[in-house]
């Protein structure tokens, strides 16, 4: 049975992917299987947008949830009509007509017999792509008989700044967008049309890959379309502002070795040819032996791991402000010897800036560079700790003026090792200089430590859980200071 026949309304977020991209619409209906499982990183951040859709939705005490099962569309249709004639606000107020099927997180009741759209986003702004998602939930509304007045986005307040309980008014900022949206409304209902006729095609859309893999959302099916692409492919130019790569992919050429000599490349990009058809790493020894000579001992090794929450947890953070948990130190006193490991893990459920900056400044020797892999991270996390505690500010000034950034030499290509990829990334940088790499390793990068931090702090979880998950954050980070050291011992090695 064709599947527009089963289901003949586009949702939302379908028509969401409809704009993305025609082939990801077509699969979604006709190749499900394409789809993979929703990811831990994904996970999280569905859940963080869960939580501040929840959090808005105590501006309106009195509001009704549709809370029929999620698959349930005509059960919570039924459900909003019944809701309709009470007046209250509705949460999740689901409607469909004219091929469309819209779920508004809040249906606002004002004036006469009129309702108010309000669409929650966990971004601290309006995004280009905020205004066709209101577009679609107001026609589709519209269409089903609602009088919508003002349509709204309700975004996180970026000047927010928590002191004691969150008051969701003050967390949320209203922004009115009912003029964009009603500029967009007319271009609705022929993307319907173009939807339908895509979906119900026998075969799917031949789409090349393109900007639209990753803008305005990077798409599930990425890893899928890209698969075709061979090592050492074009869409690992670096810093391809120009976008040669499509350019490329549209001359048929793949890799990089075989991009035409009379092609206009970046100094970096002809690099990256020139290692890619030579299989050897590019060493530009002068300006290593430079970047070397500039280390004073004892050399630091810091590299700090930071949670950030949509709502914020302590007092004096804002949204999204990164916390610091963490840090690993490896300091090597003079050339030659064994590095000596310090490191901090914060315990506990209480904001563990305090902790984290004592420990710190006893660790750091009072002379030495400080290396740091990406070093604005570790000066910015450094310098809003100061802010929240004053008694560190002169020391903080001195000890960043003592920062040295390890990623430097390798984001001018001072090194570059075709196995890079184009990235600078220390995850990249590490095995292709050394051999060595994160693979054995329990968490294998930033974003996974934040997440089991938090769980295991925050969240309800055994003892034991708690503890063996606190080790292999401490291995991590430990990877990542020891891993600075290898990477200098490997770069003074090829000078
Ligand atoms: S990865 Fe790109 S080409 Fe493939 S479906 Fe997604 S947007 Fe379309």
């Amino acid at each position: 049975m064709n599947v527009m026949s089963r289901s003949p309304n586009i949702s939302k977020s379908k028509f969401l992917q409809g704009l993305q991209c025609p082939k990801l619409i077509w699969s979604s209906y006709n190749a499900k299987h394409l789809f993979p499982e929703v990811d831990d990183a994904l996970q999280a951040v569905f859940d963080q947008g869960h939580d501040v859709g929840s959090f808005a939705k105590k501006m309106f005490p009195d509001g009704v949830e549709i809370d029929t099962d999620p698959t349930d569309f005509e059960g919570a249709i039924e459900l909003t009509r019944k809701h309709i004639p009470s007046r209250r606000p509705i949460f999740e107020a689901t409607l469909s007509a004219n091929g469309g099927y819209a779920r508004a997180d809040i249906l606002n009741p004002v004036g006469e017999g009129e309702w108010d759209l309000i669409e929650v986003k966990s971004t601290t702004s309006l995004k280009d792509v905020h205004i066709p998602d209101l577009a679609f939930q107001s026609w589709v509304f519209t269409k089903a008989g609602i009088k919508i007045r003002r349509c709204f986005l309700c975004h996180i307040n970026n000047k927010f700044v928590r002191h004691g309980e969150v008051d969701p008014k003050e967390f949320f900022t209203l922004r009115d967008v009912t003029a964009q949206v009603s500029a967009y409304s007319g271009e609705i209902e022929e993307h319907l049309s173009d939807m339908g006729k895509t979906i119900r095609a026998a075969n799917c859309p031949d789409i090349q890959i393109g900007k639209q893999c990753d803008s305005p959302y990077t798409c599930a099916l990425h890893d899928h379309c890209w698969s075709f692409l061979p090592a050492q492919n074009i869409t690992e130019l670096y810093d391809d502002k120009k976008g040669r790569r499509w350019d490329l992919l549209k001359r048929g050429v793949l890799k990089i070795a075989e991009i035409p000599t009379d092609y206009p490349l970046s100094p970096k990009q002809l690099i990256q040819r020139k290692m890619a058809q030579s299989s050897i790493p590019h060493v530009e020894r002068t300006k290593i032996q430079t970047f070397l000579k500039n280390l004073e001992y004892p050399l630091h090794f810091l590299d700090f791991e930071t949670f950030q929450t949509a709502i914020p947890i302590f007092d004096g953070t804002k949204p999204y402000e990164q916390i610091p948990f963490q840090f690993s130190l490896h300091i090597v006193h003079k050339a030659g010897t064994k590095p000596e490991h310090r490191e901090f893990l914060a315990d506990g459920r209480n904001d563990p800036r305090a902790g984290f900056m004592r420990q710190l400044k006893s660790s750091i020797e009072p002379s030495g560079s400080i290396v740091a892999f990406n070093a604005p991270f570790e000066k910015s996390r450094m310098k809003e700790c100061a802010e929240l505690l004053p008694e560190y500010k002169s020391w903080v000034s001195e000890v960043n003026q003592r920062v040295v950034d390890l990623l430097n030499p390798f984001k001018a290509f001072s090194f570059y090792h075709p196995d890079q990829c184009g990235s600078a990334s220390m995850k990249l940088v590490l095995p292709a200089l050394t051999g060595k790499d994160y693979s054995k390793l329990e968490i294998q990068e930033g974003g996974a430590a934040s997440r089991e931090f938090v769980r295991v702090t925050f969240g309800d979880v055994t003892e034991s859980e708690r503890k063996r998950v606190r080790k292999a954050l401490e291995l991590y980070c430990g990877q990542d200071t020891e891993g600075m050291v290898w990477i200098l011992d490997a770069l003074r090695g090829v000078c």
